[in-house]
């Protein structure tokens, strides 16, 4: 397994290209099960590139930038059991210049749950994806479900400017107590680390009162807010289309059920992606490959 730190480092990935597919996972390192588990099937499409990179621009000014947890070493320690050729962990100079320089800004995915909270967040995230794609050029990019409405919002980006990448998003992976795994659940103390478990409750509940055959979002995400008020604070709970993320009267097809809670400090993310067919609610997928 390889480390690439600069530009020269990336001359590797160009040699790999020529005889296979060249697959990007990208990360902000911390690694857990989850990001192994996108690691793992990224080995499914070709040649598996992992980046390593705490993107500065996609972080809000009171946001955890400074403390979001480091540690490269044993982030390679993790992946060299896997099938993985090489890490990218650039300095920040390599993506980010003295001048103010282009950003990408999001389309019209980004409005609303996290968009909404995170005022920035998007345009930082697909910056920096657009940097990565173009330093790393990823025949595929594998990102996590997780961050639904992040996979959305890149998948616009790649379809509006023309980018030649394939996209692949990954079921999420949990605790076992349902939990989604996250960096940021290292932040939680015990009693907290109890607490966070009301988000996967919470959609459970969605999903529950769809397959009870309600199809009214506003109920909906009534039965999941409830759920919800062992939170310390309920940044969102609501039901959404996919992929354009927009809010119907009525619930059909593909849908995300999502949710956002502080539990003191720490603000958790989780979701479901289902889709509603003639033999009922079904897991469903965000891009339609995996
Ligand atoms: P992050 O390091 O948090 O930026 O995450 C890097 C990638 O891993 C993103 O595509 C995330 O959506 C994905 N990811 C994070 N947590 C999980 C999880 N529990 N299961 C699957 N993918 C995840």
């Amino acid at each position: 397994m390889r480390l690439l730190r600069n530009r020269s480092d990336l001359d590797f990935l160009q040699s790999v290209k020529r005889d296979h597919e060249l697959v990007l996972v990208p990360t902000m390192g911390a690694l857990h099960e989850g990001h192994l588990s996108l690691v793992e099937q990224a080995s499914r499409w070709g040649t598996v590139v992992v980046s390593i990179f705490v993107n500065p621009t996609q972080f809000g000014p009171n946001e955890d930038f400074a403390s979001y947890p480091r540690n490269l070493d044993l982030d390679l320690e993790m992946l060299r059991s896997l099938d993985v050729a090489a890490v990218f962990a650039p300095e920040t100079s390599l993506l980010y210049g003295q001048e103010v320089g282009v950003t990408v800004q999001p389309g019209s995915r980004s409005a609303g749950l996290c968009g909404d909270d995170r005022p920035g967040h998007f345009a930082g995230v697909l910056t920096v994806v657009a940097k990565l794609f173009g330093l790393v050029q990823p025949d595929v990019a594998v990102f996590g479900r997780k961050d639904a409405q992040q996979c959305l919002v890149i998948d616009q980006m790649v379809e509006d400017l023309r980018m030649p990448v394939k996209l692949v998003d990954c079921p999420t992976f949990r605790e076992t107590d349902g939990l989604a795994m996250s960096s940021r659940n290292r932040y939680l103390n015990e009693e907290q680390r109890i607490r966070s478990r009301c988000l996967v409750t919470a959609l459970r509940a969605g999903r529950s009162l769809l397959e009870q055959g309600e199809r009214n979002p506003v109920v909906i995400q009534a039965g999941m807010e409830k759920e919800l008020a062992s939170a310390d604070e309920v940044v969102y709970a609501q039901v959404r289309g996919v992929p354009g993320l927009d809010v119907n009267p009525e619930v059909t097809g593909r849908l995300l059920l999502a949710v956002s809670a502080r539990i003191g400090t720490t603000r958790l993310i989780d979701n479901f992606v289902l889709e509603i067919t003639d033999n009922g609610v079904q897991d469903g997928s965000l891009l339609g490959l995996e």
